[in-house]
């Protein structure tokens, strides 16, 4: 593993390679009320509005977002919210519309949308089916840890509105992804979390398609605007609220979840930070913003046309200006959003820069980068002690599937791979005297290890 090596693909001074815009069509609004969403409170930014994007709106970004990216073979359109579609079907056979109209030979579009799946029907179905759109559904998990937190606006549980809306998309073939959250209900429950997005959801998908599943850490600032600590800028709290993730209960769950799926179900689920890790291992970028070594790639566009450097920094101080004002292309390249991109690498603490993860990690999201290091250098990830257990707990099998990768073998040999040692481990238990060090190398005695099993069975 690597320290402190010179950057890869950092951007460049302006324009970067590609870069993607989220859309928020309806803003905030939404028709739940989960606890811990970061994005409700967006709607105090625009007093009196009616968050309703324009037709004007929607046809200058659509043009602007293609002709802007003039080299892409693929230019893909993301709508999010609040719940996109609560701007209603009509809206999206428009956005299609000019998709179509804006489009240049060979250039492929595709559209991936960000729903909480409670307002889905057949007729939405059909359309996401018929249009290829990709679906990125929001649930936590079984129901009891889903309904912690996940709620409507009048308090009610969601996990049965959101599984008739999955269960829609099933049927009508509609592609989707699960974008899990991980926080203090269902952090302390990896592996029934995961087996159930494995046995309940994956398994009624159409024809054993593969099947992605993406967690995302909640760390809630517990601060009154609710704005990010952007790096390079102020810090303002660094008090999270109780619903957030503890930083090693976050790399607990990622492991628990990391063990069931490397011994059973690689090549057929997906987990995107597994993915992404592969990657890093392979020594290619991590393809994901979090664990890359600089942002400004993935911005944000709200209702009227209002761009931001990022979905986490929709605050004035991250506002770029209006599409509308100024080009987009502009406004991606501006000094601004290239200073808030370069910003992830620059304050950097030293501790990352000396760390054997940062390779892989990068001190992840500068949102989350509210704690000091143990020199007192401000800047640390909040999440640090778990990526680190994490990252350097995947190490043997990440080098054993990057290596089958580079030698054109498939990295699912892994599964076979450990299957066999624990064979043979189980068999040097079984002959283990109770009082001879553990056969699985942990310096305990065996009756003070693994033997305690064996021992209490008998
Ligand atoms: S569904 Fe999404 S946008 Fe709506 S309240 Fe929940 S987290 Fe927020
Ligand atoms: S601030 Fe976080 S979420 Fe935003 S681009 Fe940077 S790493 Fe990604
Ligand atoms: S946040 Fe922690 S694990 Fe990540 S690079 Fe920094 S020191 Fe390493």
């Amino acid at each position: 593993m690597t320290s402190d090596q010179p950057i890869r693909g950092r951007l460049g001074p302006r324009m970067p390679r590609a870069y993607h815009v989220m859309v928020k069509p309806r803003g905030a609004i939404c028709n739940l009320e989960c606890a811990y969403c970061y994005f409700l409170t967006k709607e105090q930014l625009y007093p009196n509005s009616r968050f309703r994007m324009s037709d004007a709106t929607l046809e200058s970004f659509t043009r602007q977002y293609i002709e802007s990216q003039p080299a892409a073979p693929e230019v893909t359109f993301a709508w999010q919210g609040g719940e996109p579609t609560l701007m209603g079907l009509d809206f999206f056979r428009r956005a299609v519309e000019l998709q179509q109209k804006y489009r240049r030979p060979g250039l492929r579009i595709s559209n991936a949308i960000q729903t909480n799946a409670t307002t889905l029907d057949p007729d939405w179905c059909r359309f996401f089916r018929r249009h290829d759109f990709l679906l990125g559904i929001s649930l936590d998990g079984p129901r009891d840890v889903h309904d912690f937190y996940r709620r409507d606006k009048g308090g009610r549980p969601t996990f049965d509105r959101v599984m008739a809306g999955l269960r829609l998309a099933q049927e009508h073939g509609v592609e989707f992804n699960i974008l899990c959250t991980v926080h203090a209900a269902n952090a302390p429950h990896p592996v029934e979390v995961y087996r159930f997005f494995r046995d309940e959801v994956a398994a009624q998908s159409r024809g054993g398609a593969p099947f992605f599943i993406q967690f995302i850490p909640i760390v809630e600032r517990d601060n009154e605007t609710g704005y990010s600590p952007a790096a390079g800028l102020a810090y303002e709290s660094a008090q999270v609220t109780e619903r957030s993730v503890q930083a090693a209960q976050y790399g607990e769950f990622l492991i628990g979840v990391f063990d069931e799926w490397v011994r059973r179900d690689v090549g057929r689920i997906y987990v995107q930070i597994f993915d992404t890790a592969l990657a890093a291992w392979l020594g290619e970028r991590p393809g994901l913003c979090v664990y890359e070594e600089t942002c400004g790639a993935a911005l944000v566009m709200e209702h009227n046309g209002d761009l931001f450097a990022c979905d986490h920094f929709v605050e004035p101080r991250c506002l770029l200006g209006n599409i509308s004002d100024t080009a987009l292309s502009d406004l991606v390249a501006s000094p601004q959003q290239h200073a808030f991109g370069m910003a992830k690498w620059e304050t950097l603490p030293a501790c990352c820069r000396r760390c054997e993860v940062r390779f892989v990690c990068n001190g992840e999201c500068p949102k989350n980068r509210i704690r000091t290091t143990p020199d007192g250098e401000p800047g640390l990830n909040y999440l640090c002690e778990g990526l680190k257990l994490f990252f350097t707990h995947i190490d043997a099998p990440m080098r054993f599937m990057a290596n089958e990768l580079r030698n054109r073998r498939p990295p699912a040999n892994i599964m076979a791979f450990l299957a066999e040692q624990e064979q043979k481990l189980e068999a040097k238990f079984a002959c283990a005297g109770r009082n001879e060090p553990c056969p699985c190398g942990s310096g305990k005695k065996f009756k003070l290890c693994h033997g305690r099993r064996t021992i209490s069975n008998t």
